[in-house]
């Protein structure tokens, strides 16, 4: 499990990380909402932990902002007010749960949990960068609202940029791991099937997607 925890307050932020640490989650900590949006777009987590009161965008406007870019990651909001109209937007906006604080980080793991499980077989198969999503299981991609169709090849490839968002994938990486075998240099096959990608996924879309690294080779990154 993987989880962002998007929290300004230390004392806070450090008692649930050490807390699902504990659970043996990989946990990211972040202390605005800025950042935290970009995180959150960039990189696949199985859950967010997301404050509301928070420096740079507060956490109901960064929910929005997640869910508008079709983000399936679930999401439990935190809030010092047990504002009963603050939570009902939050739940309507597209949290999955609420916590007020103080509450117990006991309490925290366990709704956690049940959120993770209540989109298990939902978001866990689905890779997502921006408003791109991949479902591993339906064998779909979308951008925005648009289906996309890929080949098999086309789909492989794009599973394999968004396990990784951000990082650089060599040209000898991407022929091993999609064609199971080493091209010659010279060759443009990769090239060629990461234009058609590109063209598939990118175009007439912003942001664009496919970053070309020169030299090198090709990352996915939203900015
Ligand atoms: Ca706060």
């Amino acid at each position: 499990m993987r989880i962002l925890v998007i929290e300004d307050e230390r004392k806070v932020a450090s008692l649930i990380a050490s807390g699902l640490t504990e659970q043996g989650w990989a946990v990211e900590v972040c202390g605005n909402g800025d950042d935290g949006l970009r995180i959150a777009t960039n990189e696949n987590f199985d859950a967010l932990v997301l404050d509301i009161m928070l420096p740079g965008r507060d956490g109901l406007s960064l929910l929005r902002k997640l869910r508008a870019q079709h983000s399936p990651v679930p999401v439990i909001l935190l809030s010092a007010r047990g504002d009963v109209n603050e939570r009902v937007e939050g739940l309507e906006i597209g949290a999955d749960d609420y916590l007020p604080k103080p509450f117990s980080v006991i309490e925290l793991v366990a709704r956690l949990r049940a959120i993770i499980r209540r989109r298990t077989g939902d978001s866990l198969t689905v890779l997502t960068l921006a408003d791109l999503s991949l479902n591993l299981h339906q064998r779909t991609v979308t951008r925005g609202d648009k289906q996309i169709e890929l080949t098999s090849r086309e789909f492989a490839l794009l599973e394999t940029f968004l396990s990784s968002p951000g990082r650089v994938l060599s040209r000898t990486f991407l022929s091993q791991k999609i064609w199971g075998y080493q091209f010659d240099p010279e060759t443009n096959v990769i090239d060629v099937a990461v234009r058609r990608l590109r063209g598939k996924i990118d175009e007439g879309f912003s942001p664009k997607l496919i970053q070309t690294v020169r030299g090198v080779g090709y990352s996915i990154a939203a900015e």
